[in-house]
C-alpha cells in the first residue's frame, strides 16, 4: 500500500484523520486514489442506507435578504432581482402537493428577511405540523438569535441547516461584507445544537480565494462538530454580484469531499446539491456515487424558481424539480439506487 492508501485506510479505520494527512488527501488527484476515496465511501454509504436516496422537498420561501454576501444573487444589493416573498396558504399548497408525491420532509429555505418574523414561521411551523404530522420540516433561513432558533424548534422545526461557508476567518471576512463573522456564523452553530436541532453545516467548494488549506480547516472543524447533516456544493458565479467573474468550483474536488465527508461520518446526510447538478449534467449520479445520499428536488412555486437565483443557470426542473421525481426514479436506476419512500 503507498502512502495515500493508508491515510484512506485510517481514515476508513478511525473516522478521523490529522491536519497533515487531509492534506495529503487533497493534493493527491491521481486517478487510483480519487477512485479508491470514491469506492470506499460508496461502500460506507451502501452499509448504512443500503440503495436507498433521502428526497427533500425544497421550498424557497422568500429571496428578500437583509444580508450582502458577495458571492449569492440574492444578496440585499442586487437591485436586479425580482423580490417575492410566499405567503403562508402558497407554503401549505407546496407541502400538501409534495406530500401527495410523497415527501416527509419539507426544506423552507430562504434569504434573512425580517418580515418573516419568529411569531410568522411559529404559526407557519404548527400549521404544517398541524397538517402533516408524520413530516420533518428542516429550516435554512440563515443567522438567528439563540432565543428565535429555539422558539422555531419549540413550535415543531427538527433540523437546521446552516452553512459555515469556510472556517478561516480572513477568508470568510473575503466573502461576506463588514459586519458579517465567522464568529457570529459558528455562534449560530453552536446555538442551533443547543437548542436540539439535528444540525447541518458545510461550505461552498472553490469559492473565490480558498485554498487547500483552508479546506483542510473545513475538515477539522467538521470533524470535531459532528454535524447530523453536511451541505456542500461548488461555487458558481452570479453575473450580478461582486464576484461575477470568478470562476466556478470544480466537480471534482466537491465529489472528493463529498467522499471524504462520508468516511468521516458514515451516517452523516449528504446531499447531492442543485449546485452540482447545475456544474454537470451527471453531477447528481455522480454526488451520489462519490457517497452522497440525499437529494433535494424543488417544490417552490413554478411561479417564483427563477427568481431564487443563487447563482447563474441555476437548475430547477427536470430531475431538481419536485414534478420531475420520475426522472429523478429513472436516473437513479442506472446507477443502481433508487427513491427511499416516505422518509
Ligand atoms: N439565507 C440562508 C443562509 O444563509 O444559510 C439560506 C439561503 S443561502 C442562499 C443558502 C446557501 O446557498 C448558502 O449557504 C451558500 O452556500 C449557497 N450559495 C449562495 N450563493 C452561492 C453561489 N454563488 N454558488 C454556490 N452556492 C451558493
Amino acid at each position: 500500500m503507498d502512502e495515500v492508501q493508508k491515510v484512506i485506510a485510517r481514515l476508513k479505520d478511525n473516522r478521523r484523520l490529522n491536519a497533515l494527512e487531509y492534506k495529503q488527501l487533497l493534493l493527491d488527484n491521481s486517478a487510483e486514489t480519487c477512485e479508491l476515496l470514491r469506492e470506499e465511501a460508496r461502500k460506507a454509504a451502501l452499509s448504512v442506507f443500503g440503495n436507498g436516496i433521502f428526497v427533500r422537498g425544497l421550498i424557497e420561501i422568500g429571496n428578500h435578504c437583509r444580508n450582502n454576501c458577495l458571492y449569492c444573487g440574492i444578496r440585499a444589493g442586487n437591485a436586479k432581482v425580482r423580490r417575492y416573498r410566499l405567503d403562508r396558504e402558497k407554503i401549505l399548497d407546496c407541502c400538501k402537493r409534495g406530500y401527495e408525491l410523497g415527501f416527509r420532509t419539507f426544506v423552507l429555505q430562504g434569504g434573512e428577511d425580517p418580515v418573516q418574523s419568529d411569531e410568522w414561521l411559529e404559526e407557519l411551523i404548527r400549521s404544517i405540523k398541524a397538517a402533516h404530522p408524520d413530516c420533518v420540516v428542516t429550516l435554512s433561513l440563515g443567522e438567528r438569535s439563540e432565543e428565535s432558533y429555539r422558539r422555531l424548534r419549540a413550535a415543531g422545526a427538527g433540523r437546521y441547516l446552516l452553512r459555515h461557508e469556510t472556517f478561516n476567518p480572513e477568508h470568510y471576512a473575503r466573502l461576506h461584507p463588514a459586519g458579517m463573522s465567522r464568529e457570529r456564523r459558528l455562534e449560530c452553530i453552536a446555538a442551533l445544537k443547543r437548542a436540539g436541532y439535528q444540525t447541518g453545516t458545510g461550505i461552498m467548494v472553490g469559492s473565490p480565494w480558498q485554498t487547500i488549506d483552508n479546506i483542510v480547516e473545513d475538515l477539522m472543524y467538521i470533524q470535531e462538530l459532528r454535524p447530523e447533516m453536511i451541505g456542500i456544493g461548488p461555487f458558481i458565479h452570479h453575473r450580478d454580484t461582486p464576484l461575477g467573474n470568478m470562476p466556478d468550483g470544480s466537480v471534482e474536488m466537491c465529489t472528493k469531499l463529498i467522499s471524504i465527508f462520508r468516511l468521516m461520518d458514515p451516517q452523516a446526510l449528504i446531499p447531492a446539491t442543485t449546485a452540482l447538478a447545475t456544474l454537470d449534467p451527471d453531477g447528481r449520479k455522480k454526488g451520489i456515487l462519490a457517497g452522497a445520499n440525499v437529494v433535494m428536488p424543488n417544490l417552490s412555486p413554478a411561479a417564483v424558481r427563477r427568481d431564487y437565483s443563487l447563482y447563474d443557470g441555476k437548475a430547477s426542473d427536470g430531475a431538481e424539480s419536485a414534478e420531475g421525481l420520475d426522472e429523478l426514479r429513472k436516473e437513479l436506476q442506472s446507477i443502481g439506487y433508487k427513491i427511499e419512500e416516505n422518509v
